[in-house]
């Protein structure tokens, strides 16, 4: 089967790998001006750069990205193994990681900021009688250690302020994501939560010419 790279190339498209620094949406004719400064002009522009990871912008997060820091259990959980892991967040994401990542671990630590979790119940009661899952309520994260590698973390409890110390080698962080629509703020409409807004089911905006489609609009389904 034909896949969708070699599809779209087929019907005329040319591909350039780089990243968009800014744009200009507003005139007939759109611009978009990629890294090395070049501006491509075009009467039409498809907004689709998707959604990232909300991060808890601490010190030593994106550092250790990678080496112990993730933000995915599917795609890293099987490097965990026997390995003694923290997830945070308290939905449903928070809870399918943990259950997901207890098949590998020797311990899963799941810390949420407040007293109770948000997620749904039959998730909740999943996580909570598994046996390697524990619970951190009322727990932020206030420092991440490690110089090559996640070594620990140290927890502040969110009512006393007291802080802890929780011995890691994997941190998962499942606290949301963000549209990626920092480049078009004042451009085009945005929601609250700053994904893009499109007129009923379609893919139209409030700009003519100018179109979105994928996780960029879509806080639903993904
Ligand atoms: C672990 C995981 C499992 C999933 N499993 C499934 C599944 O089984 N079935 C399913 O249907 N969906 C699944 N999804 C969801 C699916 O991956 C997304 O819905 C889909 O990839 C969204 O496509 P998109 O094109 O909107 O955004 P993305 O795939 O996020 O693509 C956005 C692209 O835009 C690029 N970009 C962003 N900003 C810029 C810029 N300024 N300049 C240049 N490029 C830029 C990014 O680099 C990226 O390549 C899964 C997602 C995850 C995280």
């Amino acid at each position: 089967m034909e896949d969708m790279r070699a599809q779209a190339e087929r019907f005329g498209a040319e591909i350039i790998a780089d990243d968009v620094t800014a744009v200009n949406l507003t005139g007939d004719i759109k611009e978009v001006v990629d890294s090395e400064g070049t501006v491509h002009r075009a009467k039409t522009v498809i907004i689709a750069t998707g959604s990232g990871y909300r991060k808890l912008g601490l010190p030593r997060e994106d550092e250790l990205s990678g080496r112990g820091v993730s933000w995915c259990a599917i795609c890293d959980g099987f490097f965990f193994r026997n390995q003694d892991i923290a997830v945070v967040g308290g939905g449903d994401t928070a809870m399918e990681e943990a259950t997901f990542l207890s098949r590998f671990a020797a311990s899963v630590t799941v810390i949420h900021r407040r007293g109770e979790l948000r997620a749904s119940k039959t998730m909740q009661n999943r996580a909570m009688n598994d046996p390697k899952i524990s619970f951190a309520l009322n727990s932020e994260v206030a420092e991440i250690h490690g110089n090559d590698m996640l070594t620990g973390l140290t927890l502040r409890d969110t009512v006393t302020g007291a802080t802890r110390e929780l011995p890691a080698t994997g941190l998962f962080i499942a606290i949301g994501h963000d549209p990626r629509t920092e480049l078009f703020t004042g451009q085009i409409d945005l929601d609250d939560s700053g994904y893009i807004e499109v007129e009923g089911r379609s893919s139209r905006m409030n700009i003519p010419g100018v179109f979105a489609c994928g996780d960029v609009l879509d806080h639903t389904y993904r």
